[in-house]
């Protein structure tokens, strides 16, 4: 029997439910929709189609044809069901509201065909609606989201296996992935990027055993270091579904078993795979978390309009070198160290009292690991608008940040090569540097590196004002 396989953001052949399910009935036909219309207000954004693009481009030669169309899935689905004769259509399962919306229809739709549907977990280790506190609530902070998972944790299975797929001789017409102009082109902003990731599954593999045989050991305390190696760099594998989070599961188990040593880190880097699952819990209970302030109070903030100023913060000339580093990894590379993009999310929120949607919207154009979830969690995490977020009134200082977490200033001088040369007493603050220090250093401020935007003990307070008009709004 033919069963159309719907892959999405599971891009895999191991550990796939859908695939091994569709594969157990006999011939598959595997297809991939760029469906750009039940995307919500989220179509990719330009990093992630770099990723999409090849990406794709293995996942087809693993699979040996995969048919590529474009258009709304509500649409192509049904008729390439009844083109191909398929009696069963399945897919992963997906937790973003207009994607959620887009399967519901379909589901329907196709029944109503006479097709049988089925839809599996497989890209989060606990479905969302499985996890509940003691009174049937979601959860809304993590260390007991996360207790309650761990509690269910001999649920989680054992990573399947990759199946043998039979591919029909003959598939229907499909598109050429290049015409589908997902790599950038006028300027190629990505150009070197080859280098620094291998998309697809095999390039997962290689960067989870990379990781847990260079990196795991010492990640507790290494994990916060931007200029150090010690984390995984899997998040794009695990957003595009190249590896599945239980296959992360399994082989940081296994490794640990082996070397009790493992077991602090271990379990570190685990409840930190913990927090993707909670950020997708807390997004499919607030469907418009990527819109709207989780905590409504914060409606009320009174937030600034300076397009310059954030102009600056996406361009890396803020005159806070640590910010500036950061955003300029992130343009470089398609990513940015999580110590990092917390300071410079707070430095947008707070110290420019840009709303966190601006910031949002420019890490969704700019991240391979763009993640509606981890995304729009993330950024009311550091406003402290969302579901356990930071204190509002906890704003990170751009300056000792940079001391505490790059002490030697390896990272920062890495991405701001004029300021190479600085003195580390001075790097995170160039302003302080006395005029022969920054001759010496070739700095000349407001030409080769900007002066401050904002001054840090003013942004502070003004910030710190607009926080009083939450304190006193009403809330939800
Ligand atoms: C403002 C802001 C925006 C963010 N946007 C995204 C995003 O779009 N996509 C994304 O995947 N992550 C996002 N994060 C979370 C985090 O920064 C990245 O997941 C992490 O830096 C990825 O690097 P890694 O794979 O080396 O992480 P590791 O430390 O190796 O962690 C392993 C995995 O756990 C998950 N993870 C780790 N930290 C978090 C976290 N805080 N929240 C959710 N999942 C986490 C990721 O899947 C990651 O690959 C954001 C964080 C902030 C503060």
């Amino acid at each position: 029997m033919t069963t159309l396989v719907w892959f999405r953001n599971d891009l895999r052949l191991a550990d796939n439910p859908a695939l091994a399910w569709a594969c157990a009935r006999g011939e598959v036909v595997p297809m991939y929709v760029l469906d750009e219309v039940n995307v919500g207000h989220w179509p990719l954004g330009g990093a992630g189609k770099w990723w999409l693009h090849y990406s794709l481009k293995e996942f087809a030669q693993n699979l040996a044809g995969i048919i590529l169309k474009r258009g709304d899935a509500r649409e192509i689905i049904p008729a390439l069901a009844q083109e191909t004769g398929a009696t069963a259509v399945c897919w992963n399962r997906r937790y973003d509201p207009a994607g959620i919306a887009c399967d519901r229809d379909l589901k329907e739709l196709l029944r109503g065909m006479d097709i049988e549907v089925a839809s599996h977990k497989a890209n989060l280790l606990f479905e969302p609606w499985d996890v509940q506190t003691g009174a049937g609530d979601d959860y809304k902070v993590f260390t007991p989201f996360w207790k309650a998972c761990m509690d269910k944790a001999a649920s989680i299975g054992t990573p399947l296996p990759a199946p043998k797929v039979q591919v029909p001789a003959k598939l229907p017409a499909s598109d050429k992935l290049d015409d589908w102009g997902l790599l950038p082109t006028k300027p190629n902003w990505a150009a070197g990027w080859e280098n620094l990731w291998q998309p697809g599954e095999q390039g997962a593999q290689i960067r989870l055993q990379a990781f847990l045989q260079e990196g795991l050991h010492g990640y507790a305390a290494g994990r916060d270091m931007p200029a150090h190696n010690h984390t995984s760099r899997l998040s794009p594998h695990l957003h595009f579904g190249e590896i599945s989070p239980r296959q992360v599961w399994h082989a940081t188990q296994n490794a640990m078993s082996h070397d009790k040593a493992l077991a602090k880190d271990g379990n570190k880097f685990l409840a930190e795979v913990g927090w993707r699952e909670f950020c997708h819990h807390v997004l499919y209970h607030a469907p418009a978390l990527p819109e709207e302030n989780w905590r409504k109070q914060f409606d009320a903030y009174p937030w600034e309009d300076d397009r310059a100023a954030l102009k600056a913060w996406q361009r890396g000339q803020t005159g806070y070198p640590f910010v500036d580093a950061g955003m300029r990894e992130l343009w470089h590379t398609g990513t940015m160290h999580n110590r990092v993009r917390m300071v410079v999310a707070s430095f947008l929120i707070k110290h420019l009292r840009t709303h966190w949607r601006e910031g949002e919207n420019w890490f969704w154009d700019t991240l391979l690991d763009a993640d509606l979830a981890n995304n729009a969690a993330g950024w009311q995490w550091v406003a402290g608008s969302g579901a356990d977020g930071a204190p509002y009134f906890r704003i990170f200082n751009p300056i000792t940040q940079g001391y505490k977490f790059d002490p030697d200033g390896v990272y920062t001088r890495r991405w701001l090569p004029e300021l190479a040369k600085l003195p580390t007493q001075y790097l995170f603050s160039p302003w302080e540097a006395p005029a022969e220090v920054l001759a010496k250093a070739g700095v000349k401020l407001g030409e080769t590196y900007p002066r401050p935007i904002v001054g840090h003990a003013q942004a502070r307070a003004a910030a710190l004002a607009g926080y009083e008009i939450v304190k006193t709004a009403k809330g939800d």
